[in-house]
């Protein structure tokens, strides 16, 4: 039988940094094995729908490239799968528990359920169900059903313990005495998380489950229901947790910031994936920069980790500023342009956008802080007044003047022969060292510092660059 693994959000907001990782790691997997990925939709909670929050998901996931094989992204096919549209099939599936015995009605109300809840955590006992209504006769308990408000939950059986076995944590075991008897349908007719989830990873042939850990105590309460229905468990991988860089769980202050907004921020989507597919997998080698492609040859569940992974901002700027430097710069400008433009700088000048991108992206970490070192080259330059006297002083206005005159009768050049200019005015003046090329660069660009004299001149063109001195003679 071919793989098929699923991600399974509930739409309860953005797509965040965790969840993203565990769509890759599914996706990666899918493709590794020529398999097929699912994206299921788990809206069983109504309270906690958020408007927009597929679409956003969707989105999110077509800037990063990442596409599902059934689901809302596929017009045709199987999908799109929402678990709200599926309530016909857990409530068949939920009679066949309640005939066999595997779940039982409870009628207990809120209140009580608190009570018992105040009771067992006063006493430091596990905190769950009493199972008062366990006890109700089953006949009377069948024709409560039909008028009173009730939940269903399943019995978690007498035995002494649960066990399945994670490709990263190997076999666990958990006490059979330690389970709740989890609530499967709710009041308002819904199931739970962990009805529909299992129900529906049968009914779709999900055969490897790959979740955060975060998901690894619900895991026997799924088994339970695995066995009750008599199914063939999917493979469990369960991903190691994220984490601050002082070990904690990984926090919004930190980095668990949803994916629309790295994006926004100015990181790429090329570095988000590399990023995340390092949160918790490791390569054969100490390779750390991989396209999407190459991770779907690369990535292995054998090489996921046990141990928490740490979210780095200081290498996800890093990276960043890789792809930055290392993409075709064709692919930079792309991103770039709807920021550019965004920010009032043009771009349509397609010479003068690549030179300024060309610059710009060897000095930033992000998109963002390419329009940093760009809006020189658009907007008109504001002077300090020590600038301005800087500008005037006898030995600037020689170096300008010379400068200027000799540049404005250049048609053709090259940025070794503008090197040699400037070196020329520095002989024929007399000018050196600082008090040669600061008021150059002052004139050109705004700021002392920055970009040398002959790249400055080529972004701007020599007109552009005679006029911005000229301004000052
Ligand atoms: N709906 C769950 C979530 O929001 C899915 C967990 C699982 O993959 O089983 O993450």
């Amino acid at each position: 039988m071919k793989a098929k693994v699923r991600f399974a959000p509930s739409p309860t907001g953005h797509l965040h940094v965790g969840g993203l990782r565990t769509a890759l790691f599914n996706y990666l997997y899918a493709k590794k094995v020529d398999g097929k990925i699912v994206l299921r939709i788990e809206d069983t909670d109504q309270s906690r729908k958020v408007e927009n929050a597929v679409e956003n998901l969707i989105s999110t996931f077509e800037a990063l490239n990442i596409s599902f094989d059934e689901g809302p992204t596929q017009g045709g096919g199987c999908g799109p799968y929402f678990q709200s549209e599926r309530l016909s099939i857990y409530n068949e599936h939920i009679k066949l528990l309640l005939d066999s015995g595997d779940a039982y009605p409870c009628f207990c109300p809120a209140e009580k359920l608190e009570e018992t809840r105040k009771k067992q955590s006063d006493a430091k006992h596990t905190i769950k169900y009493d199972r008062h209504c366990l006890r109700l006769d089953a006949a009377e308990a069948r024709k409560r059903i039909e008028k009173e408000p009730h939940v269903i939950r399943m019995k978690v059986p007498s035995e002494e313990e649960v066990v399945f076995y994670d490709v990263v944590r190997e076999r666990v075991a958990i006490r059979c005495e330690e389970l709740d008897d989890q609530v499967l349908i709710k009041s308002d007719g819904f199931p739970t998380y962990h009805f529909a989830n299992v129900v529906d990873d049968h009914l779709m042939g999900i055969t490897h489950v790959l979740r955060g850990e975060e998901w690894l105590s619900s895991t026997p309460k799924h088994v339970l229901l695995y066995q009750f229905f008599n199914w063939k468990q999917p493979k469990f991988i369960h991903l190691p947790l994220l984490l601050n860089p002082d070990k904690s769980k990984l926090s919004k202050r930190q980095g668990d910031v949803a994916v629309e907004d790295y994006l926004n921020k100015g990181y790429l989507p090329e570095t988000l994936i590399n990023f995340v597919a390092l949160l918790g997998w490791h390569p054969k080698n100490e390779q750390e920069l991989f396209s999407l492609s190459e991770l779907e040859k690369e990535f292995s569940v054998k090489r996921i980790n046990k141990s928490g992974a740490v979210f780095d901002i200081e290498k996800l700027k890093w990276m960043n500023s890789q792809y930055l430097k290392n993409l075709p710069i064709e692919t930079i400008m792309n991103y770039a342009a709807p920021v550019f433009k965004s920010e009032g700088l043009e771009t349509t000048d397609v010479r003068k956008f690549n030179a300024v991108v060309e610059n710009a992206r060897k000095r930033a970490d992000t998109i963002h802080e390419m329009i940093e070192h760009s809006i020189p080259f658009y907007t008109e330059l504001q002077y300090s007044d020590e600038d301005k006297n800087l500008l005037q002083n006898e030995s600037s206005q020689k170096v300008l003047t010379y400068f200027s005159e000799k540049l404005s009768g250049l048609s053709k050049w090259t940025e070794a022969e503008i090197k040699s200019l400037v070196n020329e005015t520095g002989e024929t003046t007399g000018v050196k060292g600082k008090d040669l090329y600061a008021p150059l660069r002052l004139a050109l660009f705004g700021t002392a510092h920055g970009p040398d004299i002959p790249l400055l001149i080529n972004i701007l063109d020599v007109d552009t660059a005679v006029n911005r001195i000229k301004l000052h003679i």
